[in-house]
């Protein structure tokens, strides 16, 4: 079917190419990308002078200058100067918050205006960011599958979104039982599971595994894999990571542990025999580190929270709200344990990496202070150039691997003939200077310019 589709996608731009006039009336939507250095995705070296023919919704041939021709009456788009990259993925953001400092008060003021206006404008303000897939993990159920399948459906504009909707937990934090639910032995884990998955989230989210029992934990991963989803844990805390291993959870998320110095012993060790399991496929880990190493610059020069990218979609008095609620950012609580926690990440990040975990590209997005307009942008930067992590790396964990992850690597993640066309380029050399990538000149998404 797939093989099938491409020949036929490079059949029709062949008859483009060759048929001339006639071809002109239906050729509205070839698009022709021209001229920019491609980094596809896959970490070989980049194709100068290239040409990515997209037609509709898909990719139906990349080339260069000079030996791919473009058809006859394709829209052409120039990249001179730029580099082109497959559209970027957040693999952690929480639509449903925007950046306020006081969850508590969040919580209990805007769960009606979720669905209709808060999750809409965090999923605009993505896109314009060239992030073109994001992993939603911790929402609503209804209000995280209506959002998901209006921007499928081209509705609204946004991300291609994997959803968890609401967290799996122990027992619910008071206040949060719309997005948290509660587990109370195996058989109610089983059945939670299966109503997320009957409702058909994309991916289960497991937070506090430590206080479960180790048989809640089990079930919970268990239904998960029999019902094709994976399982997403949280990791701040060494034994939801013990745990979490033990039951087979897919992708761990946080540099965690707080303050202290790095990973236990067994718990590398762990992590090393995991992933020493070829069959089993790599194990993801998404570190989301960057707000904790740029809060006491970010302290300490709060230019960026006056930023009107993260207002994008929201209406004033929410933006009000937000902004009075940071207004003093070295007062909030949220971040008084930041500074000493930040001299422990790099040897955390660097224990996670040598024991072979495949790192993902994921941001925490909508937490105090942390806007969905600029946090995928940052956590690139901060591996690059604060953990020392080869552009090209960081680029593959923010496109290649998270496609992998999710199982959809045969539609997205690189510039390749067959794929949707969820690209992006921009000014200049971003494997010389990652941070280029906080101003995308050109979104494509699914084979429509939306920037
Ligand atoms: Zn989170």
């Amino acid at each position: 079917m797939h093989l099938v589709r491409i020949v036929c996608l490079i059949l029709a731009t062949l008859l483009a190419t060759s048929t001339g006039s006639a071809s002109v009336a239906q050729s509205s939507s070839l698009k022709a990308l021209v001229g920019g250095t491609l980094i596809d995705g896959f970490g070989g070296a980049p194709i100068r002078n290239s040409v990515i023919l997209v037609d509709g919704e898909r990719i139906t041939a990349v080339g260069q200058v000079g030996r791919l021709e473009v058809p006859r009456g394709a829209e052409i788009i120039s990249t001179e100067g730029m580099s082109v990259l497959p559209g970027l993925w957040d693999m952690h953001v929480h639509l449903m918050i925007n950046g306020h400092a006081d969850y508590a008060h969040w919580d209990k003021t805007y769960p009606a205006q979720f669905e209709s206006v808060i999750m809409p404008a965090s999923a605009k303000q993505l896109l314009l960011a060239g992030v073109t897939s994001a992993r939603d993990l911790g929402a609503p159920l209804e209000a995280s599958i209506n959002v998901r399948d209006r921007i499928n459906v081209g509705k609204i504009p946004g991300p291609t979104l994997y959803v968890s909707g609401p967290f799996i937990q122990k027992a619910p934090y008071p206040g949060t039982e719309l997005f948290r639910w509660g587990v109370d032995g195996v058989d109610d884990a089983r059945a939670k599971v299966n109503k997320l998955a009957d409702a058909g989230v994309d991916v289960i989210k497991l937070i506090d595994q430590d206080q479960m029992t180790m048989d809640e934990v089990r079930a919970v991963v268990d239904q998960a894999h029999q019902r094709g989803l994976m399982v997403v844990g949280h990791s701040h805390r060494p034994e939801e990571i013990r745990r979490g291993l033990a039951a087979g959870v897919d992708n761990f998320e946080h540099t965690g542990l707080s303050s202290a110095p790095d990973y236990p012993e067994d718990i590398v060790r762990a992590l090393a025999e995991r992933t020493a399991n070829m069959s089993r496929g790599p194990l993801y880990w998404t570190p989301t580190i960057e707000g904790l190493f740029n809060y006491e610059y970010l302290r300490d020069n709060p230019e960026q929270l006056d930023d009107p990218a993260w207002q994008v979609g929201l209406p004033p008095e929410i933006i009000k709200d937000i902004r009075q609620s940071i207004a003093h950012p070295d007062r909030l609580p949220y971040f008084q344990l930041t500074p000493v926690r930040r001299p422990t990440l790099a040897r955390k990040f660097k224990q996670l990496s040598d024991a072979g975990v495949v790192m993902l590209v994921g941001t925490d997005s909508g937490i105090p202070m942390k806007f969905h307009s600029s946090s995928t942008w940052r956590e690139l930067d901060a591996w690059v150039n604060i953990l020392g992590v080869s552009p090209m790396q960081a680029i593959r964990g923010a496109t290649y691997w998270p496609s992998v992850a999710m199982k959809v690597d045969q539609d997205v993640g690189t510039i390749t003939p067959g794929k949707y066309a969820d690209i992006i380029a921009v000014k200049g050399d971003v494997l010389r200077h990652i941070a280029l990538l906080q101003r995308v000149d050109l979104v494509v998404k699914r084979g429509a310019r939306v920037r």
